[in-house]
């Protein structure tokens, strides 16, 4: 079972259907994508690199991305694709702890020599364009034949809490995570097609997999990144598009649409399927989206560790306005995924009944074989089968999951506990209120205090003592934001996440 039986599938059955797109021009057809990446395959082989080693990509989105990913695969390598925002320090860290031997770039991306390498291609030059040389043909260049427990893809962790760790990700867990696509997510048909506008170090480009699955079109936006107007254009020129997009992306879309009038039939011509998924979406965020773009959007949770499998809030139940608890279901992440089990849990492992809230545990053919040469990280992340993922939540009795946050963001006061996350959903009801991250503060009385960053809506006044008074019409008096600090913008990571613990640090800087 080897990734690349995939692309070789399609090079036979499509090989003269155009696979990628580069903006609207035509990149490569199923036939040219494979014969590419064979070829690549076979010179990293003739170089002397072994089925196992590790090849690292430093680029931004760019349609070699996808022919170095099946290249790797091909040739029975493993993919480190790492975060296009990473400093090279970090980046030499990890070509260090994965023992990358090549690495692909953009210059844009890594502009000058990282050390620790053997050979760094930048795709876009003349040295990389004899490597990319399609083979005449695939006859007698079959795909490394992988076991479906070696390696892929190894991805690295955004180590907020120390070094990054190396996620091992295997054929089998990312067959299964393209398949699963199809149950949970969306059905997919040829004529349909992907974007690539979050990075494809991520989720976005681990959604080739079921997108080449259903041999369906490619698309790498021509500015390599999120732009809402380009998007929508790609989207009305080649048709509708889905993709995969943090909620901040999602927000962006969102403004665009309704800055240019858009309605949700204009939305619907330009896009097909947003599944929104990384980080919090917020109630009222999600209800604007829904009301701007209709009935476009699918949710999923997952983490690097089980990678865009753990639980998914179907398009039908996103729609579906008449239930009961339609609310409630919104704010949620959805039922289990089809191919794990989830459990609430306490700190023994055992499962909690309906409604208490623990620590989410995820167990199934989507949850990577480990943490790369790293066994005490492994042992602690993994315990009898399970995934213990660090985000704490419960289960309703439909078996609906709501996330309350990572056990890192809990914050105690008083010794009662408090979760952000509650508290930004009310913050973000409030009138001009845009974005909001609440964190807690180092108290000497309280151990620590409610402190939330809050980001204006453009010319909307805020004050303190309005937000104030609109936390206490709705939420315990203990759980309200002791200070309010309004910025223009929140921080946050390449994938779009907000870095609470910049925030945290700017607290203990000031309190020193
Ligand atoms: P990563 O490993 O970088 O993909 O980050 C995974 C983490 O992002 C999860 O453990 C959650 O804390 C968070 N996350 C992922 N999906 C969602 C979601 N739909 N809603 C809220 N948080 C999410």
């Amino acid at each position: 079972m080897n990734l690349a039986q995939l692309l070789w599938r399609q090079a036979r059955v499509a090989g003269d259907r155009i696979a990628i797109f580069e903006g609207t021009q035509p990149w490569a057809t199923h036939a040219q994508w494979a014969r590419r990446s064979a070829g690549l395959a076979q010179r990293l082989q003739a170089a002397g690199l072994q089925p196992g080693d590790r090849v690292l990509l430093f680029m931004r989105n760019h349609p070699r991305y996808l022919e170095v990913l099946w290249a790797a695969w091909w040739a029975g390598l493993v993919v480190v694709p790492v975060n296009a925002k990473l400093h090279p320090a970090e980046v030499e860290w990890i070509i260090d702890n994965a023992q990358a031997r090549w690495a692909f770039v953009t210059v844009d991306i890594a502009p000058h020599p990282l050390t620790g390498l053997e050979r760094q291609v930048d795709v876009e030059s003349p040295e990389a364009d004899e490597l990319f040389t399609a083979l005449p043909g695939l006859s007698n260049h079959e795909p490394w034949p992988c076991r479906p427990d070696d390696i892929a893809w190894l991805f690295y962790t955004s180590g907020t809490t120390g070094r990054p760790k190396g996620v091992m990700l295997t054929h089998r867990n990312l067959m299964t995570m393209g398949l699963t696509y199809f149950v949970d997510v969306d059905p997919v048909s040829s004529s349909d097609a992907i974007v690539y506008a979050a990075p494809m170090s991520h989720g976005c480009g681990l959604y080739a997999i079921p997108h080449l699955m259903a041999g369906a079109r490619h698309v790498v936006p021509a500015s390599g990144g999120v732009d809402p107007a380009e998007l929508f254009a790609l989207g009305q020129t080649l048709g509708p598009l889905s993709t995969f997009a943090a909620p901040t992306i999602v927000k962006r879309l969102v403004d665009h649409a309704e800055a240019q009038g858009f309605s949700p039939d204009d939305c619907a011509t330009a896009f097909k399927t947003v599944v929104y998924g990384g980080a919090p979406m917020y109630l009222e965020d999600i209800r604007r989206a829904l009301r701007v773009m209709g009935p476009r959007f699918v949710q999923i949770y997952g983490q690097g560790e089980t990678p865009m499998v753990g639980t998914a809030l179907s398009r039908a139940h996103l729609m579906d306005e008449s239930h009961p608890r339609h609310l409630q279901r919104l704010a949620s992440v959805g039922v289990t995924q089809t191919p794990v089990e989830i459990r609430v849990a306490n700190e023994r492992g055992e499962a909690l009944p309906a409604g208490e809230i623990g620590e989410v545990l995820v167990r199934g053919d989507t949850v990577m074989a480990g943490y790369w040469r790293n066994p005490d990280a492994t042992a602690q992340a993994l315990r009898d089968g399970w995934l213990w993922t660090g985000d704490v939540g419960c289960l309703d009795d439909d078996g609906f999951l709501t996330l309350k946050d990572r056990s890192k963001d809990l914050l105690i006061s008083g010794g009662s506990n408090i979760y952000p996350r509650e508290v930004e959903e009310v913050l973000l009801t409030a009138a001009g209120v845009s974005e909001v991250a609440v964190v807690g503060a180092p108290d000497p009385e309280w151990g620590e205090v409610v402190v939330a960053f809050v980001v204006a809506k453009a010319s909307a006044a805020l004050s303190a003592v309005d937000l104030d008074a609109h936390c206490l019409e709705r939420i315990a008096r203990f759980k309200r934001p002791k200070r309010y600090v309004f910025v223009t913008e929140l921080p946050k990571n390449h994938y779009g996440k907000v870095l609470k613990t910049e925030l945290r640090a700017r607290l203990k800087g000031e309190a020193a």
